[in-house]
């Protein structure tokens, strides 16, 4: 089994339709994005790459991910993604942990700070004429052979980022890849040749991955030019060569409805730019959800899923979303769906017992979307893979029907704008500041982000913090979208009997009513909002 098979199968069949787009500008037929790839994997051979060999994407969103993708896996290659938002110095991590030979890069993302991902073969700019030389593929229409790959060999190398701060590469193979894109139409949206997918979220995470399905049905592929999230751009693509299905996180779903009201569409007028929008990747409001599906009409998906089950847990269909005769809708509403086809959801208690419905427990998912594991991390793969299943780390209640609502994230993973960030990360980081003494960083909940990074400091006696330093530091070390917004400096953080810091009680300060604990054990001495910007 491999990915790669995929295209060749649609390509053989339907060579001339158009496939991928850069805006509204066709840059591949399926005929051409094959050769192409059986190109680039001749070369990769020719250099000596073998199956299995790590090559990492370390791009924005450009159509030529699509190709590269296919390429690697044409030549049985794993392909790491690495998140465009990274800093330089998280990517090297990456590359480094995977042992990658060859990277390809957009140049913005390196040229920034003129420094380079090292320790590689190559590092390919995706817009160079190296790359167009690695690419350059007669019409004659005969391809290479595809390198045979086994199921459970590892396609996809995705790095989460770590609880102890350090990324775990999750290893994905070609049947979990496989079963992700079959379920897609099972449990999201049919799709047909007709249909364009948008990249309007990272090609990195779940929304590149959703090219599988896409490719199964021979519909085509736009990547914006932009290469992200413009509401207006969306519109006019998908009016011009739409309707569009996209991925996107909750605040970016958020933006397209506030886009959509302020432009007075209706949901007719939307129709008719987009077909399907699937979000997913941390909370949705019951009441955001219900003004999107007001203005913007029934066009709506909810995915709940992790990365080590990549897009595929729950789904919250289009019709559950829309059904508001039923009984139970608003409970729905609150909902994360039902376990999609290919897998099975339990929940239970910390011994791994099954707890009774409306329990809350820790949320298990087992299927053939799910891991084979952590990258060379046999102690973290056998705390997450317990006979078979994946304990996700999330809390959660099924209720009589099977729907699952998700309570809370038992690790302490905040979600601001659909973006990871572990708050040890950014501790480790601020804990390096001289005259800090103390760092606890939470999340506190934000209208428009779902929550906003924020860090409580205790200073050293006799310090006064600059927290422009601290920011400096951060924008130095990690992501910008992982930096705090705003400070609290405390003279003492709130701890436990044994020592350890009561993150529930420091986000209970931000909740209002009863729960607001501030002032408990050493409240804020100062509060600063740092000017954000809009780089989540
Ligand atoms: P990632 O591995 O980056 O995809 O992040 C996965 C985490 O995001 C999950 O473990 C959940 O905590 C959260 N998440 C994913 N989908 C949803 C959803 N539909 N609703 C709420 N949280 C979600």
């Amino acid at each position: 089994m491999n990915l790669s098979h995929l295209l060749l199968r649609i390509a053989s069949m339907d060579p001339q339709r158009p496939a991928i787009f850069s805006g509204h500008r066709i840059t591949a037929t399926h005929q051409q994005w094959a050769a192409r790839c059986a190109r680039l994997a001749d070369q990769f051979q020719s250099a000596g790459l073998q199956p299995g060999d790590r090559v990492a994407l370390f791009m924005r969103n450009h159509p030529r991910y699509l190709e590269v993708l296919f390429g690697a896996w044409w030549a049985g290659l794993v392909v790491v993604p690495i998140n465009a938002k990274l800093h330089l110095r998280e990517a090297q991590w990456i590359v480094d942990n995977a042992q990658a030979r060859w990277a390809f890069v957009t140049a913005d993302i390196t040229s920034d700070c003129g420094e380079n991902l090292r320790g590689l073969e190559r590092v390919i700019d995706v817009a160079s004429p190296e790359a167009d030389a690695l690419l350059a593929a007669g019409d004659d229409g005969g391809y290479g052979p595809i390198t045979d790959r086994q199921a459970d060999d590892v396609a996809w190398l995705f790095y989460t980022s770590g609880t102890t701060g350090r990324p775990k590469g999750v290893m994905l193979t070609h049947r979990n890849l496989m079963t992700m894109g079959m379920a897609y139409f099972n449990d999201v949206d049919p799709i047909s040749p007709q249909d364009t997918i948008a990249y309007a979220a990272p090609m990195s995470h779940g929304a590149g991955i959703y090219a599988i399905p896409h490719l199964m049905a021979g519909a085509r592929h736009v990547v914006p030019d932009s290469g992200g999230f413009d509401p207006e751009e969306l519109f006019a693509l998908g009016r011009k060569i739409g309707p569009l299905s996209l991925f996107a996180a909750p605040t970016i779903v958020k933006r397209l409805v506030d886009h959509a009201e302020s432009a007075r569409e209706t949901p007719d007028r939307c129709a008719a730019a987009f077909k399907t929008i699937v979000y997913g990747g941390a909370p949705m409001y019951g009441a955001d959800i219900q003004r999107a599906i007001r203005v913007m009409g029934p066009r709506f998906v909810q995915i709940y899923g992790q990365g080590e089950s990549p897009m595929v847990g729950t789904a919250l269909s289009r019709h559950h979303l829309s059904d508001v005769t039923h009984p139970r809708h608003a409970q729905r509403l609150a909902s994360v769906g039902v376990a999609q086809t290919p897998v099975q959801i339990r929940v239970t208690d910390s011994d791994g017992r099954d707890l009774p419905q409306g329990e809350v427990g820790e949320v298990l998912i087992r299927g053939d979307s799910v891991m084979a594991g952590y990258w060379r991390n046999p102690q973290a793969s056998a705390l997450a893979l317990r006979d078979g299943w994946l304990f996700t780390g999330d809390m959660g209640a099924l209720d009589a029907d099977g729907f699952l609502t998700l309570k809370d994230r038992s690790k302490d993973l905040i979600i601001s704008g659909g973006s990871n960030i572990y708050p040890r990360e950014v501790e480790e980081v601020l804990l390096r500041a001289p005259g800090v003494a103390e760092v606890a960083v939470v999340g506190a909940p934000d209208p428009e982000w779902g929550e906003v990074v924020v860090a409580f400091v205790v200073p050293q006696l006799g310090v006064s913090l600059d927290l422009q330093a601290l920011d400096a530091l951060c924008l130095q070390e990690i992501a910008r979208f992982k930096r705090p917004k705003r400070y609290e400096i405390v003279e003492a953080l709130p701890r436990n009997n044994y020592g350890k810091v009561l993150k529930t009680e420091l986000r209970g300060r931000f909740l209002p009513g009863p729960n607001q604990r501030a002032g408990n054990h050493g409240g804020p001495l100062s509060s600063t909002v740092l000017p954000s910007g809009s780089d989540t």
